[in-house]
């Protein structure tokens, strides 16, 4: 038995104050902070989004186009962000709170400016495997609970495709430890994760 926890995106972009905030994305790092520090994981694991300062997923990189549109990118249909998580900025650091101290292995994604990588398992076209999931399985995981921002977007999209490529391991998301960008997209969120086989847990049952 293997218990790893995954921490989606805790970057000061996608918190208050950042370039893409996530309201309350903040107040999400106690929470994850206490998770690390209870003992229960014997790995912890942080994706990171990382973007090159040209990434096509951003509104500024198309031009008549405003962020929160729908534009496309490489032919596919594509939220257009605001600038967002570019390399080596501090809008691209861990949020000053985390303990990142606690953190084994930091998984980085969306560094190719051609396509955008929700999940931190590979990217949206599903061409281009970041590497996670082999990480994880020569680690001999048997549970992964993950938690993060976005919660319709990243953390959704990791969760799923943890069930599709770690076969048996059983996955959880965290819900008080994470926080979404359209209320409406959290709940919708929320089902498909639980549709597919995705456990939907709060910190209290899993801490001591
Ligand atoms: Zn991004």
């Amino acid at each position: 038995m293997t218990k790893a926890l995954l921490l989606i995106d805790i970057q000061n972009g996608f918190c208050p104050g950042g370039n893409l905030p996530v309201a309350e994305g903040d107040a999400i790092v106690p929470v994850a902070n206490a998770l690390m520090a209870s003992g229960r994981y014997d790995l912890v694991v942080a994706s990171q989004d990382w973007h090159p300062a040209n990434h096509g997923s951003f509104a500024s990189q198309h031009p008549g186009k405003a962020p929160f549109d729908i534009g496309e990118l490489s032919g596919k249909p594509q939220m257009m962000w605001p600038d967002h998580c570019v390399q080596g900025t501090s809008d691209a650091a861990f949020h000053g709170d985390l303990d990142t101290a606690k953190i084994d292995f930091v998984q980085q994604k969306g560094q190719n400016p051609a396509v955008d990588s929700y999940s931190a398992f590979r990217d949206n076209d599903q061409a281009a495997l970041t590497g996670l999931s082999d990480y994880l399985k020569s680690k001999g995981v048997t549970e992964l609970d993950l938690c993060g921002l976005a919660t319709d977007y990243c953390v959704k999209f990791s969760a799923v495709d943890a069930v599709e490529m770690l076969p048996g391991v059983t996955v959880r998301f965290i819900e008080d430890a994470s926080r979404g960008i359209d209320p409406a997209g959290v709940t919708a969120a929320i089902e498909e994760m639980k549709a597919r086989g995705v456990e939907i847990v709060t910190s209290k049952t899993l801490l001591p």
